[in-house]
């Protein structure tokens, strides 16, 4: 996702430190005192513009939810949606996902959610992927052993690649569906892109990935 330079994206982000948390290299094994609770905390990388994760966090009150999106004037997007909602079981990082354990003390989160990442379809370009080797690590150290990675993608060469990644780790995947919205599933919420390509008659992969011991 690319979205042309907003002007007014760095103000808004700086006058809404409760939402976009500024510096989150200070909040690290903290996160609990900031949402002032002891709720579980999931996290979505490449959050976008916002729309899963703020429907998360209405949905489910009792989990805290961060969403994190490397490009500022995406993350502005979500940022007038987080306001909108007023969650206060919700704030933002405009950051890299590969930064992560400097956010982040190990077992610090219990579910990462990957939706709709970017394919990096080049081979000389597969450890850019959420789900390669370089994240699971990060992940399994962030998570801890038994929590779980969800992931979401309309890209049928970036599923199977995850599968395969997720396999050669040692994961257990489970509710694996080629076609979401045909399967059982209850209580999802669509991303923006979800919505797109759904729209377009395409089908979306899922997963579920639980993290070995
Ligand atoms: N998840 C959203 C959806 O489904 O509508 C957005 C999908 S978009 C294809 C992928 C997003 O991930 C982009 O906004 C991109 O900036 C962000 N992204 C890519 N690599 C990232 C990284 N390493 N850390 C954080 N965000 C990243």
């Amino acid at each position: 996702m690319r979205l042309r330079k907003k002007p007014w994206a760095d103000a808004e982000i700086e006058a809404s430190p409760h939402i976009v948390v500024p510096n989150p290299t200070e909040l690290k094994g903290k996160w609990h005192q900031f949402f002032k609770n002891n709720n579980p905390i999931h996290i979505e990388l490449g959050t976008g513009k916002g729309q899963f994760i703020t429907g998360m966090a209405q949905a489910h009150p009792h989990i805290n939810y961060i969403g994190m999106e490397l490009q500022t004037s995406v993350i502005a997007m979500a940022l007038k949606k987080a306001k909108e909602v007023k969650a206060p079981n919700l704030c933002l990082l405009n950051q890299n996902a590969l930064q992560l354990p400097d956010f982040f003390e190990p077992e610090e989160l219990e579910r990462i959610y990957v939706n709709f990442s970017d394919p990096w379809p080049k081979t000389r370009h597969a450890k850019r992927r959420l789900t390669h080797q370089v994240f699971l690590d990060i992940y399994l150290e962030l998570l801890g052993e038994g929590n779980e990675i969800h992931m979401k993608t309309d890209n049928e060469g970036l599923f199977e690649f995850s599968l395969n990644s997720f396999s050669d780790f040692g994961c257990r995947l489970k509710n694996i569906t080629l076609n979401l919205h045909e399967s059982d599933m209850e209580g999802n919420i669509m991303t923006e892109y979800e919505e797109k390509f759904s729209s377009q008659g395409m089908k979306i992969y899922r997963c579920e990935a639980v993290l070995p011991a």
